[in-house]
């Protein structure tokens, strides 16, 4: 199995490290033949209007866009902005899951906090780092609520995606990265 990290900004480095600690081969994907071997795509968290202008600049997003329909992706803050079909303010971006996400969503009290969350179906007492996170307002069909703070919901799923407000990569759980990759080789294993 090959995962690839988009490598155009944030913390690329340290969803790769954990990855590779997870004994999968990592790919940094910065061109549109990065993207013809990997089996999986991680969007790291950073600045989501920052990671749009280059995505538009190493010429990814077309491709990005007819990938997410049918690659796994698994975003993580930033990501997880990039994966939504409808932002609360400006224009979505790659549109791989039904739901709208509000930006830096928890206010200038809460800018940045770490917790610990139970998350469905991936287990009790993880690690969260939120960084100017974002949360999801709505969902659509088809997605699935894993996680919640105080009622927001920060972390989702559909058969084919994953996302989370917050930073798992910068944590040593590496639950959520175990539970992507699971998911990558449920779906190899149905469509075999
Ligand atoms: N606030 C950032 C954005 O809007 C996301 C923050 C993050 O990825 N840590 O893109």
């Amino acid at each position: 199995m090959v995962i690839g990290i988009l490598g155009v900004q944030g913390a690329v480095r340290e969803h790769q490290e954990m990855l590779q600690a997870l004994d999968v081969d990592t790919v940094i994907v910065k061109s549109a033949t990065d993207l013809e071997t990997i089996d999986g795509l991680v969007l790291p968290g950073g600045e989501s209007t920052t990671m749009r202008r280059l995505i538009d600049r190493y010429d990814l997003f077309d491709l990005l866009c007819e990938k997410v329909g049918t690659l796994p992706m698994f975003g993580t803050c930033a990501g997880m902005i990039l994966l939504a079909t409808e932002l609360s303010q400006g224009t979505a971006h790659l549109k791989g899951i039904p739901m709208t996400v509000r930006r830096n969503a928890f206010g200038r009290q809460v800018d940045s906090f770490e917790t610990r969350l139970p998350i469905e179906r991936i287990g009790s007492d993880i690690e969260a780092v939120f960084i100017r996170a974002p949360y999801v307002e709505r969902i659509g069909e088809g997605v699935r609520v894993l996680a919640t703070v105080s009622d927001a919901v920060v972390a989702v799923e559909t058969d084919l995606h994953l996302a989370c407000s917050f930073h798992p990569e910068l944590t040593t759980d590496t639950r959520l990265h175990r539970y992507f990759i699971q998911k990558i080789k449920q779906r190899q294993t149905i469509s075999v």
